[in-house]
């Protein structure tokens, strides 16, 4: 977010990446079903009976053909990278159907490759290079950084809509992607006020990163055991938020007697569970009933965005508490003195409404 002392400061931006067409698209010739008029501009084609295109506004809009480079570069989480050394809690969540292109702008694919220079590292490894560039960069006097990362993974936490009455809910599962153990139960999500640290998974391991390639690392790891963990990727994935947070701890030595004044800052990155409904079948008693699978989180996510948006609600009650991914990210949607700007958070709405982009 951005911290404009305009009265309304706009701390969400909403960034969409259109992705290429992919192999069946192609060879069923389909046509693209969205316009790029200008800057910011979507337009989505109108289908039924109403042939008009459909406009939206976006903070920015990348065509298919963006590539990883430009991300970084236009997509202001340079700025959130900065924010977090600063002591801000920011995040950075991809959203969309599987298949959209979360992975693939956060971490590239199909996978890490170890040249350094490869374009088709992904947002966090990009972040990654910022963040130490900014850290060597800032050489202050009496001033001391230390990065820590933990790397998560929110299972199968949905809400199983048969009908009203008999909604389910299954409470997901928690899972370490950098101590994985298959018997593992899940980690508990906690909340301390101890140092102000909020919702926290408990037994979480957190690794010090004391220069670039042990933060490469942390990536390179939970990478891999998201894999090892998914039997078919992408049905694990789209039932699956990954969660890597970086934690930056900024000391500054106030004066000759030993006083520090510290700062604690954090970026989450987080790849979401596809946003599509999957359709399941379930017994209810002795019969087979088809339930819609929404995803708990994505769902408590838009409850609580569209409360933050609303100078009424924004003020009252936000469910952060209804699920464990809104519980993680609560200090960073609805922290200290952030406001956030219906304008911007509309158009999430309208981002997580527009199907296929
Ligand atoms: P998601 O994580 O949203 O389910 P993926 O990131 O796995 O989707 O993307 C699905 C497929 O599309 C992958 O094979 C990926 O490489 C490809 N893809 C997605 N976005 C792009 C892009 N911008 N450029 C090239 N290939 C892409
Ligand atoms: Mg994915």
């Amino acid at each position: 977010y951005d911290e404009s002392d305009d009265g309304g400061a706009d701390n969400v931006n909403v960034v969409v990446r259109v992705r290429p067409m992919n192999q069946r698209e192609l060879a069923n010739s389909e046509e693209t079903c969205v316009q790029f008029p200008g800057e910011g501009q979507l337009w989505m084609d109108g289908y039924g009976k109403d042939p008009r295109p459909k406009p939206f506004t976006f903070n920015v809009v990348f065509e298919p053909d963006a590539t990883q480079e430009d991300l970084i570069e236009h997509s202001g989480i340079t700025r959130l990278i900065e924010m977090a050394l600063d002591g801000y809690s920011c995040t950075v969540f991809c959203y969309g159907q599987t298949g959209s292109g979360k992975t693939h702008t956060l971490t590239g694919s199909p996978g890490l490759k170890k040249d350094f220079y490869s374009e088709d590292h992904g947002l966090m490894y990009r972040s990654f290079v910022y963040l130490f560039k900014c850290l060597d960069q800032t050489k202050e006097e009496g001033v001391t950084y230390s990065v820590r990362a933990s790397y998560l993974e929110i299972y199968n936490e949905q809400v199983l809509s048969l009908s009203l009455e008999l909604a389910r809910f299954n409470s997901g599962q928690v899972k370490d992607l950098l101590n994985p153990n298959p018997s593992q139960r899940s980690l508990a999500v906690r909340w301390s006020k101890r140092q102000k640290r909020g919702f926290y998974v408990e037994n979480l391991f957190t690794v010090e990163c004391a220069e670039l390639d042990d933060l490469i690392a942390v990536l390179e790891e939970g990478i891999a055991n998201r894999h090892i963990s998914g039997h078919a990727m992408n049905e694990y994935s789209s039932r699956s938020h990954a969660m890597l947070t970086v934690h930056v701890t900024r000391e500054e030595k106030e004066n000759d007697e030993g006083v520090y004044i510290s700062k604690h800052g954090k970026i989450n990155f987080v790849d979401l569970a596809g946003s599509e409904k999957t359709k399941e079948t379930h017994c209810v008693g002795q019969k087979l009933v088809e339930a819609n699978n929404i995803n708990k989180s994505l769902l408590v996510l838009g409850t609580c965005i569209s409360a933050l948006s609303d100078p009424k609600k924004r003020d009252g009650h936000i469910p952060f508490r209804d699920s464990k991914l809104t519980k993680l990210l609560a200090d960073s949607l609805g922290g200290n003195g952030v406001t956030l700007m219906a304008k911007s958070l509309l158009t999430l709405r309208y981002a997580a409404s527009a199907k296929k982009i």
